[in-house]
């Protein structure tokens, strides 16, 4: 509420909240042939494009949040090149008009008796389900934190309460340990805790701090990317830019009063080593969603148990998902929601006509890295870790036109066409563009 109401005085003057859905909160059992739970990214393209399916009176979205976010922009956020105000709307904006906006939190999911139960005791009843639920953060898994945020110097592009305390430990930052961490759990868009370093570096050097700075990276992970062709451009920027990488380190404690981080050797776990940092960027430990794990729609960890080519249920053939809160075996980012939003629309009109679904999610998922303040290298892969690019160009190569992408493109497209359901991700672009090549 605390952001919705700094968002609202940072809404330009005579701008209206055009509320044409309706919303209201839950005061009666309620009947959907289609429930939407959430209203991320996921939540919001697919009520778009199951209100075209099967009608806007058919469709409700279960969002307590007054804000939706358009999150990825917060890497340029943290450091200072846009402002945080335009990454939110209002979410009555952003609701489909028609659609049926339950703003309450979902408590239950009981697939058994098609019902949800809301944080307010009542009751919707579901013909089918989409779950999009997102991950949650987990600051509180590092010793000191989320307090430490208190103190200066500290930030994380991963929410919005830290995101502008980035950018203001990059403006204070005299010299010394500049520390970006990566945690030990699957997290979303796994690049950002890198983007956010480069640019850190292009700020230093454009302000002269850079002689008296070390960069420093510390990963849980055995590697600096997954996919071999980008982590191989990585491992070269690390070098020419003179930043170290620690491998298989993970943060377990700030004391922010000290500006010291205390990390974990994970192929050693006795082995700790405390930091004295300048700037420490946080990456949280993240997880499943508390409404799905331990449920009966949870695989054993806790994400939403999906086929990973339909984004069907495993048991429960009226139940679907999209976006983070998923099992899907491949990297979480917005750019999969998209992907996913075209091959899950597939697969429920097909499921409404009782025919079998014919359409694969092959996997697609992409990283903007941005490297500087107009560079980016456009990572996009597939399941199997290979590359499936979009333009017809070596995209492991830093380019402007990418960052123009990232940073101005991406955005009208996301607000304009991701969640209007008007747009499947890059996959039908690259397959015309590379058409047009031939
Ligand atoms: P979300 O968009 O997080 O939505 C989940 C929704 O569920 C939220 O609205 C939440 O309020 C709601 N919810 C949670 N619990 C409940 C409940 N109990 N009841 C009802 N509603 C609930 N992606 C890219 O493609 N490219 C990038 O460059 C990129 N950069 C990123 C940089 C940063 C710093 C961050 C934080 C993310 C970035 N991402 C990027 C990732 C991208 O934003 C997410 O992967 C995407 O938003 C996932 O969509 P989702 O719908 O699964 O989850």
């Amino acid at each position: 509420m605390a952001a919705f109401g700094r968002l609202k005085q940072c809404l330009p003057t005579g701008s209206t909240i055009c509320s044409l859905h309706t919303s209201s909160r839950v005061t009666a059992k309620q009947h959907y042939k289609m429930l939407v739970l959430g209203g991320g990214t996921g939540g919001i393209t697919m009520s778009a494009r199951m209100k075209r399916l099967m009608g806007a009176e058919n469709v409700a979205v279960v969002e307590p949040s007054e804000v939706h976010y358009y999150q990825p922009i917060w890497t340029l956020v943290g450091a200072g090149a846009k402002n945080l105000a335009p990454s939110g709307r209002p979410t009555a904006n952003i609701m489909p008009s028609g659609v049926k906006w339950v703003k309450s939190k979902v408590q239950e999911i009981n697939p058994d008796s098609n019902t949800v139960r809301t944080e307010d005791g009542s009751e919707i009843t579901y013909e089918y389900l989409i779950v999009a639920l997102g991950l949650q953060l987990h600051f509180e898994k590092i010793k000191g934190l989320p307090e430490g945020f208190e103190h200066p110097n500290i930030g994380s592009n991963y929410s919005v309460e830290t995101v502008e305390k980035t950018w203001k430990a990059l403006q204070n930052f005299k010299g010394g340990n500049a520390v970006f961490t990566y945690p030990n759990t699957l997290i979303k868009c796994g690049g950002a805790p890198q983007k956010i370093m480069y640019l850190t570096d292009a700020f230093l050097r454009k302000t002269g701090k850079r002689a008296n700075a070390n960069i420093i990276y510390y990963t849980s992970l055995p590697v600096i990317f997954a996919v071999k062709k980008y982590a191989d451009s990585l491992w070269e920027i690390v070098k020419q830019r003179d930043i170290q990488v620690n491998l298989r380190h993970h943060l377990i404690e700030v004391q922010a009063d000290k500006q010291e981080a205390v990390f974990q050797n994970l192929d050693n776990p006795e082995e700790t080593k405390t930091i004295e940092y300048g700037m420490l960027h946080v990456t949280p430990p993240m997880g499943p969603n508390m409404v799905i794990k331990g449920g009966p729609l949870a695989d054993e960890v806790g994400w939403l148990d999906l086929d990973k080519d339909t984004l069907q249920h495993k048991s429960f053939p009226n139940v679907f998902g999209i976006g983070d809160c998923t099992n899907l075996p491949t990297a979480k980012t917005g750019a999969a929601v998209a992907a996913q939003s075209a091959v899950l629309h597939r697969t429920i009109s097909k499921v409404l006509k009782k025919e079998k679904p014919d359409m694969k999610y092959d996997g697609y998922t992409s990283c903007p890295f941005v490297t500087s303040y107009n560079t980016v290298m456009l990572a996009e892969y597939d399941y199997d870790l290979q590359p499936v690019e979009t333009f017809p160009i070596n995209q492991a190569k830093e380019r402007r036109l990418m960052y123009y992408m990232k940073a101005d493109v991406m955005p009208h497209l996301y607000w304009h066409g991701l969640l209007r359901g008007l747009w499947g991700g890059p996959g039908p672009a690259r397959k015309l563009l590379h058409l047009g090549m031939k």
